[in-house]
């Protein structure tokens, strides 16, 4: 699909980058975010134009990409009224690459194929740094066909791209492991704030994780940017977090897996979101840890 023309809708703290490496490649976009001010500066870019509705940025586009927030968001955007599938040309393919739940993706996946639609579930990891230099983790589920024409468009956003499965799978393993994840970040957090409390420096215990097994993606790249700075600005909301705890969740409790720990970080997750408020990053789940009466 090297003559991809390209819609994406949603240019939010992710779509953006995204669409500026887009269009870095030599690929023409055609993008639509419902804030009018989102990705302003793309405006500026040869190649961008700024279409009126999802439909518009649709319109001429082979390929569509969706950078929406959530399964709901984006099944409104497909199976509303009007919807966006409707406008879609028989041949073309929409690549989900929000954090959608699995479920939901695979009826979309059906529901698209039935009208001669592709569809493929494409999401991220790696975060808005990532997301800035084309270097994300792209999981891929989805026919090899339809795979095979979203790739050399997902390569110009990510360096590794795994094809793990059918239409449905990406957004699994998305989920899983972004459970993952925010199990170590929780766990990073109450581990710091004690040793704290002990008198021990939290830098030091930090590069003592690194150097040990207690080492993971929050030792190394948040602890020391957006945590003990007091920054607390990845660029990654709180409230997706729980969103992707949440679609784990549910994912691991249809596959009838044990899940308790899983339930236990979605608690923390949800508590921290309560407190904390609308807009807050993930990693201010440290700051909340910090100022709670102990249990
Ligand atoms: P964001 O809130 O910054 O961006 C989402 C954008 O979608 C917003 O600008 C919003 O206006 C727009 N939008 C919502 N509904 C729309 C509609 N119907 N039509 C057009 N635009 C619409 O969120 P984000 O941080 O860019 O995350 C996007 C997705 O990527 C989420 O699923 C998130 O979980 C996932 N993700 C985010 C990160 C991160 O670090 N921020 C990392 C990996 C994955």
């Amino acid at each position: 699909m090297g003559d991809a023309r390209i819609g994406l809708v949603g240019l939010g703290k992710m779509g953006a980058p995204m669409a500026r490496n887009l269009l870095r490649a030599g690929f023409r976009v055609a993008g639509f975010d419902l804030g009018p001010g989102a990705g302003r500066d793309l405006d500026a870019f040869d190649g961008f134009t700024r279409a009126g509705s999802a439909a518009g940025a649709a319109r001429d586009a082979n390929l569509v990409i969706l950078m929406l927030p959530d399964s709901p968001a984006v099944d409104a955007l497909l199976w509303g009224s009007p919807g966006l599938a409707a406008a879609l040309a028989a041949g073309s393919l929409v690549v989900d690459m929000g954090s959608s739940d699995p479920s939901c993706s695979r009826v979309n996946a059906q529901r698209l194929g039935a009208a001669g639609v592709g569809f493929v579930d494409a999401p991220v990891s790696g975060g808005v740094r990532r997301a800035i230099d084309g270097s994300l983790s792209i999981m891929i589920g989805g026919r090899e066909a339809d795979v095979a024409r979203a790739r050399p468009v997902l390569e110009a956003l990510g360096r590794t791209l795994i094809h793990v499965g059918d239409a449905g799978a990406g957004h699994a393993v998305k989920a899983l492991n972004n459970y993952v994840s925010a199990a170590g970040l929780i766990a990073v957090s109450e581990a710091l704030v004690a040793a704290r409390r002990f008198g021990i420096d939290p830098h030091v215990v930090n590069s003592v994780f690194n150097a040990s097994t207690g080492k993971n993606n929050t030792t190394e790249h948040k602890v020391e940017n957006f945590m003990l700075s007091g920054r607390y600005d990845s660029g990654f909301a709180l409230a997706l977090m729980r969103k992707d705890i949440q679609t784990a969740v549910g994912f691991i409790d249809r596959m009838g897996s044990p899940g308790e720990f899983a339930r236990k970080t979605l608690d923390v997750a949800r508590n921290a979101e309560q407190a904390l408020g609308d807009g807050a990053d993930h990693t201010a789940v440290h700051a909340w840890v910090s100022g709670r009466a102990p249990d």
